[in-house]
């Protein structure tokens, strides 16, 4: 087959910093440090027995997001914990919205006149940052970032070029920065992008396999990288794998 026989498709997973003085589920302060561990109480280190009390303020920017993008607000929303084991994570589960996300539906118009759909936002919790120094036999990990409340904007299989994805991002990036719910800075990690990418034969109803890359911080990766995947399935359908 052809370049041209295939379609891709792309779904995109966008993690923003929503910008409040203290953390989701603590008060310890959610601002950047550079000193290492400065932000962590006992909620931040999850003790055994400490209790996690939601922050109104992050509740309303996540709303706030929500309304700008016409998405239905949730009367009831609920948390879930994801678990997974990794040593930035001290309670060994992210709390996030898995059942009922706090937005759902949706959409954003992008430059190109086209409307790509959300399926839902969530709100949940940063993890820590682990430090793998090459001139250390340890990896070092810092705390302040655990506990830091993000949304996480989910959008439909619904894009179909890396053109698509960039408009997208960067649509999403003005519309933090004038809603004032998060800075926007991909350098310093406050906006990261998972794409979701497969390729299928064109006018097939069926989705293909994906495959998600994972925690880019620019426009300009996330769009090599898509265009960098898309070749790299096509190749593989190609010499039938
Ligand atoms: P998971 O929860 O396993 O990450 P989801 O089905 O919830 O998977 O989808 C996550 C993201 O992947 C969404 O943005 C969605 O649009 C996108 N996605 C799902 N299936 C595909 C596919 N076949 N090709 C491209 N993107 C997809
Ligand atoms: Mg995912």
């Amino acid at each position: 087959m052809k370049n041209i026989d295939y379609e891709s498709v792309i779904g995109l997973e966008v993690h923003a910093q929503l910008m409040t003085r203290t953390k989701i589920f603590s008060g310890d302060s959610a601002h950047f440090s550079q000193n290492p561990n400065q932000h962590i109480s006992l909620i931040s280190l999850a003790h055994p027995g400490v209790l996690p009390k939601l922050n109104e303020a992050v509740l309303n920017l996540a709303v706030r997001m929500g309304v700008a993008c016409g998405s239905t607000i949730a009367k009831v929303t609920t948390f879930d914990r994801k678990n997974y084991f990794y040593p930035d994570l001290p309670k060994g589960y992210q709390i996030t919205q898995n059942q009922n996300p706090i937005c759902t539906g949706g959409s954003v118009r992008i430059k190109n006149g086209k409307s790509v759909e959300l399926d839902h936002v969530h709100l949940e919790e940063d993890a820590g940052k682990s430090i793998h120094d090459d001139q250390s036999e340890f990896s070092k990990i810092d705390f302040n970032r655990a506990g830091v409340p993000l949304i996480e904007i989910v959008t439909k299989p619904c894009m179909h070029t890396s053109e698509e994805a960039a408009q997208f991002l960067t649509e999403v990036r003005k519309l933090v920065r004038f809603l004032e719910i998060c800075d926007g800075n991909m350098e310093e990690g406050s906006l990261r992008a998972d794409a979701n990418v497969s390729v299928r034969l064109k006018g097939d109803p069926v989705l293909g396999k994906k495959v998600e890359i994972k925690n880019m911080n620019s426009i300009r990766n996330v769009k090599a990288t898509i265009d960098a995947e898309i070749k790299r399935q096509i190749d593989l359908i190609n010499s039938g794998q």
